[in-house]
């Protein structure tokens, strides 16, 4: 007996799924199949995206709808478009050995009027984003009174993006049903709020364990200061030449500027966030699909739900606030089976949430250094070689021109053509990396900095001490506010990323004294925040803030004297 069979699957989707070249079910499929298929069970699934979660629940979906009856018998919920439409797809390729079954995707951004004449043709299987449907149930154009199956497919994500609302309607709007399947990733107490609320004493099954990440993935970190994160990204992607790859980013405006950068110097990649439209990102994800982009970079919103298989890499450029986010972005990689690399751009006070990571996900996190210039040169080196190698030239019609390349190489040797190829294709590598800068912050200041609470003041005393000799991207400012004016460090860290409206990242560590307080801030916004804050009322006191070192000359990162030659826009790149 196939395998698939022994889980209770009929004959045709038996068939459908050897079509699809799979050959045995994976482990969610294998424990959720058998308790779906009765139709019956409430049931909550743990499980990530690439675990194959999507037949878990579609085979089952497929075969307990009556394909003779013309209306919605089963919902999928979930939520982005593009999961929405890899669901459907899903379902359309399971069920191509059975008539009748009839599968439609609604979903935002597209011509209501559309789907709702497709759903009018007798659709039984239903997958829909959150906001679409419920905008179909008040118009009255879908009627799910008849639904017996409800499937909720990345609880926790609909969750966070502030969905919670719209699953109590969609599950009070199906009261005739007969189960509710559940599919998250993670458990937090807002999902297991739905479960108490709304289910029977579900099976709850979880592949691997609870809120563990995916054992293909192999989790790596880079240390650098703050204001290099770019350049060590770029650094990342020059030292990978093969990566297929999608790089997240906190902001939309990150999102856009990274891309642009890095487009402009010759990198193909582009940008997926909520600014795009939907014809746009279609596009976007269409290209990467088919690997003629080769990096793509995201928000965490738009980028949720994405499954595109073969992705090399997913690269943090900034660890996401929400550790949970973490487990979504690294499991875009090593679906299927295949194994991937998740890497986190940090600076060193970012390492305590490496730390969390590693208990979150249970796994451990390597270090890792960040290239030289000239281990970048060479891997891009060998790596062109070895395509040089591989080149098919069977196809071309290459010999008819031997003869006349024979000659005009006759006194050329082989060393020497190899060395003009490689001027030919490096010389711009070369030239970019000849001088570059080790990025690295030093061992011995990850170490000393490694486990430390942000901002914790027992150790601020201590690193103070060595100032001088640091150089992790931050200034020291000063100002003269503190506890007598009635703050607390967290109403005191409120107060001025309000004011200067900057991000909590781009703070170091805080020193908050009675009557006055210094502030670590990314060099680079440190100018914006002093004007922010500086000659500003605060309980009717003039706020004064300025460079607490601004006595001390220390030399940049290009080893130019600060504040020497430059100009002060120039300064501000730094
Ligand atoms: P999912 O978690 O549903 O997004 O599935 C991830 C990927 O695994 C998809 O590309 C599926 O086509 C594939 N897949 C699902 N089940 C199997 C299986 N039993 N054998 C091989 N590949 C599978």
């Amino acid at each position: 007996m196939n395998s698939f069979e022994a889980l209770g699957l009929n004959e045709q989707l038996v068939a459908s799924v050897t079509d699809l070249g799979f050959e045995n079910p994976t482990p969610i499929q294998e424990k959720a199949i058998p308790i779906l298929i009765s139709g019956t069970t409430d049931f909550v699934g743990l499980a990530q995206t690439g675990t194959g979660k999507t037949a878990a629940f579609g085979l089952p979906l497929i075969q307990l709808i009556n394909p003779q009856d013309k209306f919605p018998q089963a919902l999928v919920v979930c939520p982005t478009r593009e999961l929405c439409l890899q669901i459907t797809n899903d379902l359309q390729n399971f069920k191509k050995k059975i008539r009748g079954v009839n599968v439609e995707a609604v979903y935002g951004g597209a011509s209501i009027t559309m789907q709702i004449r497709n759903l009018r043709q007798g659709v039984q299987i239903v997958v829909a984003t959150p906001g679409r449907l419920i905008d179909l149930i008040e118009r009255k154009a879908v009627d799910l009174q008849k639904v017996k199956y409800v499937v909720l497919d990345e609880a926790d994500e609909m969750l966070n993006m502030g969905f919670r609302d719209d699953i109590d309607f969609v599950l009070k709007n199906t009261v005739n049903r007969e189960s509710i399947w559940l599919f998250s990733a993670t458990m937090p107490p807002e999902v297991r709020a739905i479960s108490r609320n709304f289910m029977e004493s579900p099976k709850e099954v979880t592949v691997g364990k609870k809120n563990s990440g995916n054992a293909n993935i192999v989790h790596n970190y880079y240390i650098c200061a703050a204001h290099q994160r770019y350049e060590t990204l770029k650094r990342l992607i020059d030292f990978n030449p093969g990566m297929y790859g999608i790089i997240f980013s906190r902001t939309k405006a990150d999102a856009q500027e990274i891309s642009e950068r890095l487009s402009k110097a010759g990198y193909d990649i582009e940008a997926l966030h909520g600014d795009l439209t939907q014809q746009q990102r279609d596009k976007v994800m269409g290209r990467f699909r088919a690997k003629t982009l080769q990096l793509l970079i995201a928000t965490d919103v738009a980028a949720r739900g994405i499954d595109v298989d073969g992705i090399t890499h997913v690269i943090n450029y900034e660890l996401p606030d929400d550790m949970e986010v973490y487990t979504h972005r690294s499991g875009r990689t090593a679906r299927a089976g295949k194994s991937g690399i998740s890497i986190s751009i940090c600076h060193v006070r970012e390492i305590y949430k490496i730390r969390q990571l590693e208990k979150m996900v249970n796994a451990s996190f390597h270090k890792v250094d960040i290239p030289l210039g000239k281990e970048v040169c060479r891997k891009q080196f060998f790596h062109f070689m070895d395509r040089l190698i591989a080149a098919d030239i069977s196809n071309g019609d290459y010999e008819t021109f031997l003869p006349d390349l024979m000659e005009r190489f006759a006194h050329v040797s082989k060393e020497e053509v190899l060395q003009r190829v490689a001027a030919l294709e490096f010389s711009h590598f070369l030239k970019y990396y000849e001088n570059a800068e080790d990025l690295n912050v030093k061992e011995s200041r990850t170490a000393r900095n490694d486990n430390r609470e942000y901002g914790k003041p027992g150790n601020a005393r201590r690193e103070r001490g060595n100032y001088n000799n640091r150089d992790n991207g931050f200034t020291r400012l000063f100002i003269n506010l503190g506890t007598k004016d009635g703050f607390y460090k967290a109403s005191f860290l409120q107060f001025i990323l309000d004011e200067s409206n900057l991000k909590k990242d781009t703070l170091g560590k805080i020193d908050l004294r009675e009557m006055n307080s210094w502030v670590e801030v990314d060099r680079s916004v440190a100018g914006k925040m002093i004007r922010s804050l500086d000659g500003k009322r605060f309980n009717n006191r003039a706020v004064r803030m300025n460079e607490a070192d601004g006595g001390f000359k220390r030399p940049s990162d290009d080893g130019m004297p600060r504040g020497g030659n430059r100009t002060k826009k120039e300064r501000n790149i730094f």
